[in-house]
């Protein structure tokens, strides 16, 4: 298994991205700018339906790539602070779930502990549960179910397990998830995981990914709790002693 320094080395990576990302959208654009001046010479060919959607696909790709960027390159707009975590994973199913239903995947959360309130920015940890949660539906091409478990752990960590019962991943493979573009998929950007570590590695949490090939694969992400506020909890006992009454 690999060392959290390498872990870390890998994140420093994506500093170095710019000019990747410059490469990996120059492919697709060059694609589009060549079927578009087709369109535009052969306007009167039947084939131009066919050259506009590869355009659209081609389009999405970049859409897909810029959109993952977009939730790294806004370090400045984040707003960290105290977050329920039953809420929040409600959210992510909601966002997710006509993916899910469509690919006949069925996600199912159980809450194997109370749950300690987590520290961290909302909109990032959905982003790192949805591209998760995206990864193990379209391991399961045939569906299948996703199971969420979530739990106190007794170092005071809050663990996310998402287990699905995809293809599974080669041991070989795992120390290269997370790396910037790596993809099995046709269609797949290679940023999700990338994008994964970078977030939790922010809320000082940990990733964990383990997997057997046609058994499935559980990605698991450690947070640490929130620390607790004597003053607040008892505010907050006195104000359900009053709602009672
Ligand atoms: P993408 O989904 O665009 O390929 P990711 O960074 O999300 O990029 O994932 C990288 C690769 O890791 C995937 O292409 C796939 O090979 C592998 N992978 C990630 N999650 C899973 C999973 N749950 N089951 C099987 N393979 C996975
Ligand atoms: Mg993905």
């Amino acid at each position: 298994t690999e060392s959290l320094l390498q872990k870390s080395e890998k994140l420093a990576v994506v500093g170095q991205l710019a000019a990747g990302i410059a490469h990996e959208i120059r492919n697709p654009l060059t694609s589009i700018k060549g079927f578009i001046q087709l369109v535009h010479a052969e306007i009167d060919q039947p084939d131009h339906k066919e050259f506009l959607k590869i355009v659209l696909i081609e389009l999405e790709r970049i859409n897909a790539i810029v959109g993952e960027f977009l939730v790294l390159a806004k370090p400045n707009a984040v707003k960290i602070k105290k977050t329920d975590v039953k809420p929040l994973l409600e959210d992510v199913v909601a966002l997710i779930n006509s993916q899910a239903i469509m690919d006949n995947v069925q996600i199912n959360v159980a809450y194997q502990t109370p749950i300690p309130a987590i520290v961290c920015e909302e909109n990032q940890l959905k982003q790192v549960f949805i591209n998760i949660l995206k990864n193990g539906i379209e391991a399961m091409p045939g569906g299948g179910f996703i199971r969420v478990e979530v739990e106190e752990t007794k170092e005071g960590n809050v663990s996310f397990a998402f287990t699905d019962q995809g293809v599974g991943i080669p041991q070989d493979r795992i120390p290269t998830l997370g790396e910037p573009f790596y993809t099995t998929k046709e269609k797949g950007t290679g940023l999700g995981l990338m994008t994964c570590f970078k977030i939790i590695d922010h809320h000082k949490g940990k990733l964990h990914i383990k997997s057997e090939i046609g058994k499935g694969t559980t990605v698991r992400v450690l947070l640490p709790a929130a620390p607790v506020i004597q003053q607040k909890d008892e505010v907050k006992k006195v104000w359900s002693v009053k709602q009672e009454e």
